[in-house]
């Protein structure tokens, strides 16, 4: 079964799910509008009916006669905002983009070859807006201007989605600004959030109470593996290898198995234990990690700033000549400070997003060494260090094992918090060192 559910890794419950809610859709569709085909079966005549249509997203029972029995069942149905919550990796994006597909799929299904599940995974579908916050927050201008575009009825007949990736990164006037659009849902929008969890932190109670919520799990490394050899092509030996030690995260396991860069980085970082020999030891192995995220984020946002700032300095007629251009230019200099400002943030985002891989690296290590102190019966995070997490075992024993990994993890919570992350590594690889 190769649709558009087929990525979404061990989350059978959650699947299930979406397939019941696109299902339910469809048959919205069908009671409320006759939704237009590419065969040009529909038009645009039954568009005027929306204020039904929306009613029977408060109350599905309402028109028995019109939506089929088992569809219209609330639990199982359709709602107009749903939050997609899980740790890292475990498929949040992937599977509001999977249900998004299966909406605007032609046959209500997410059969994953019409000409709506394609446009909307590969990200050209005229009505699925999706947001990407690159800096560290998504502001309320962005917002603001999502939700007006929105609320307009789809050109392609079917729903207008809003798919929000990182909800929890909305500052509060942006979250506001959503609220309002959620409260008061245009008929045929829907809004998709992609979240760590429902905790107030991430996910403001009274947007969380308008939603309803579909909880990811952390995959099993088992399937993540399938996924690899499957879809991808990975050998085996590799693809296990590479689900392991990512620790069920999908999109770095498949990157750890196909980037070499990415193999070489993980390895430096996972000597790290053997590296600390002393202070001046800890602190070189602080800068090594820093200067390691910094050159990794770089590079992944290098060629966006430079195809951002041509396309800027095109729309902004940079080389023209005459008096008209250097108006222009000088209006340009607040555009041109904007964009640097946005890619400054957004260079800030992947550093920390870089070290922050590299610090659940170390966790796995030291989580090893710690299940391996206790002898608990569970295969090690990091097989290729896994001779080297048993020495640790040995020297540390299982406090001194558990006493690092609380060290990793409490330097993860202080760059969560704003601690200046190169403040945070030190203290961090001083731990390490001492225990
Ligand atoms: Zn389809």
């Amino acid at each position: 079964m190769t649709d558009v559910f087929a990525d979404l890794v061990g989350q059978d419950e959650a699947v299930a799910t979406l397939r019941r809610a696109a299902a339910s859709a469809a048959a919205l569709l069908r009671a409320g509008a006759p939704v237009a085909t590419p065969a040009g079966g529909g038009d645009t005549d039954g568009y005027d009916d929306l204020d039904a249509l929306a009613e029977q997203f408060d109350q599905p029972g309402d028109e028995p006669g019109e939506v089929p029995a088992a569809e219209a069942d609330p639990g199982a149905g359709m709602t107009h905002a749903w939050i997609f919550t899980g740790p890292p990796g475990s498929g949040r994006s992937v599977a509001a983009r999977a249900f998004a597909a299966a909406l605007q799929c032609v046959h209500g299904t997410g059969c994953g070859r019409c000409p709506g599940c394609h446009t909307t995974l590969a990200g050209t579908h005229a009505d699925v807006r999706l947001v990407v916050p690159e800096g560290l927050s998504i502001g309320v201008g962005e917002m603001r201007a999502l939700v007006l575009r929105a609320a307009s009825t789809p050109s392609g007949g079917r729903w207008q989605i809003v798919i929000i990736e990182d909800a929890d990164r909305l500052t509060e006037a942006a979250g506001n600004a959503l609220l309002k659009a959620v409260e008061e849902p245009p008929p045929r929008t829907v809004f998709l959030l992609c979240a760590p969890s429902t905790h107030p932190d991430d996910v403001s109670v009274t947007i969380r109470s308008r939603c309803r919520v579909v909880p990811l799990r952390q995959p099993p490394a088992g399937a993540v593996a399938e996924v690899l050899e499957r879809w991808d092509g990975i050998a085996p030996d590799v693809a296990q290898w590479a689900a392991a030690a990512a620790q069920g995260h999908v999109g770095r396991a498949r990157r750890l198995a196909r980037d070499p860069e990415a193999r070489q980085r993980r390895e430096a970082v996972l000597a790290v234990p053997r590296r600390l020999t002393g202070v001046g030891a800890a602190f070189d192995a602080a800068s090594a990690l820093i200067e390691a995220a910094e050159a990794e984020a770089a590079a992944s946002v290098a060629e966006a700033d430079e195809a951002e700032r041509a396309a800027l300095q095109t729309a902004l007629g940079a080389g023209g000549t005459g008096r008209g251009a250097a108006g222009a230019m000088r209006g340009a200099a607040g555009q041109l400070k904007e964009l640097e400002r946005r890619q400054k943030s957004r260079a800030t985002r992947a550093q920390r997003d870089a070290l922050d891989r590299a610090l659940v690296d170390l966790a796995g290590f030291y989580r090893d060494a710690l299940t391996m102190a206790l002898r608990a019966p569970v295969e090690p995070v990091h097989t290729d260090t896994a001779t080297t997490a048993a020495a640790g075992a040995r020297k540390w024993d299982a406090e001194g094992s558990l006493r690092r990994l609380e060290a990793v993890l409490e330097c993860r919570a202080a760059i969560e918090a704003n601690v200046k992350p190169r403040i945070a590594v030190e203290a961090m690889m001083l731990s390490l060192w001492r225990g």
